[in-house]
């Protein structure tokens, strides 16, 4: 059983997937962590991914693995718990420019499909209802204005004690769409079977209780 969540950053993916999956006892996977994770590794090394070779030694020198912590969600980076150091802004840009590598893309997906054997999964990214998952049991794209995802991140990340200036989070979203919805391969697009959801004027509870709704069967 498998729920896709796709769309643009801070849309209200991750939230929202792991509400639902709390709620329904399904995996949670956060595949933007894996391409965070990617791009740690090679800022770590000094690996200059615009070489093909530096990408080869990338996919042949890096396990991956998610654990459960505390009721939290942590990432492996060969044996090394990452979950923290992946949010870092540089990693963040970093990410969004080796996700346009088909190479890792398809290391990544392997990974992905992996993690969903026999298990119920909700699974969230960009591509994971056009490319990893197309047979999904359910797949959801959502959305949001600019103005909201900038807010949300802001709000984000003061919680987090880190000093940020909206228009400059603004900005980076910007940047990252586009740089997302560009690339050649598996580019952030709504699946055609997806069903659309707006958050701009939502709450996460709204978000999670319109999802549960439709998974229920309340909303075709
Ligand atoms: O979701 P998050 O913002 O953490 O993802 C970081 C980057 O990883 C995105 O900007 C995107 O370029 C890439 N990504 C992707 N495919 C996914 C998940 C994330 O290309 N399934």
């Amino acid at each position: 059983m498998i729920i896709a969540i796709d769309g643009p950053a801070a849309s209200g993916k991750s939230t929202t997937a792991k509400l639902i999956a709390e709620k329904l006892n399904f995996i949670y996977i956060d595949t933007g962590a894996m391409y965070r994770a990617v791009a740690l590794y090679a800022l770590k090394n000094n690996l200059d991914i615009s070489n093909h070779k530096n990408l080869i030694k990338i996919i042949n020198s890096i396990t991956i693995r998610f654990e459960r912590i505390n009721n939290e969600n942590h990432i492996f980076l060969n044996n090394i718990d990452v979950t923290s150091e992946i949010r870092l802004p540089e990693i963040t840009k970093l990410s969004s420019n080796i996700a346009t590598k088909k190479i890792i893309r398809d290391k990544m997906v392997e990974i992905q499909r992996l993690l969903a054997i026999n298990q119920k999964i909700i699974m969230d990214g960009r591509d994971i209802g056009t490319v990893v998952f197309p047979n999904a049991n359910y797949k959801f794209f959502l959305t949001a204005s600019i103005e909201t995802r900038a807010l949300r991140r802001l709000n984000e990340q003061l919680t987090k004690g880190i000093v940020s200036n909206l228009e400059d989070i603004k900005n980076d979203l910007i940047w990252r769409d586009k740089n997302d919805s560009e690339r050649e391969f598996s580019p952030l697009i709504k699946a055609e079977d997806a069903i659309e959801v707006d958050t701009s004027n939502m709450t996460i509870e709204e978000q999670v209780k319109y999802i549960l709704k439709v998974l229920q069967g309340d909303i075709a």
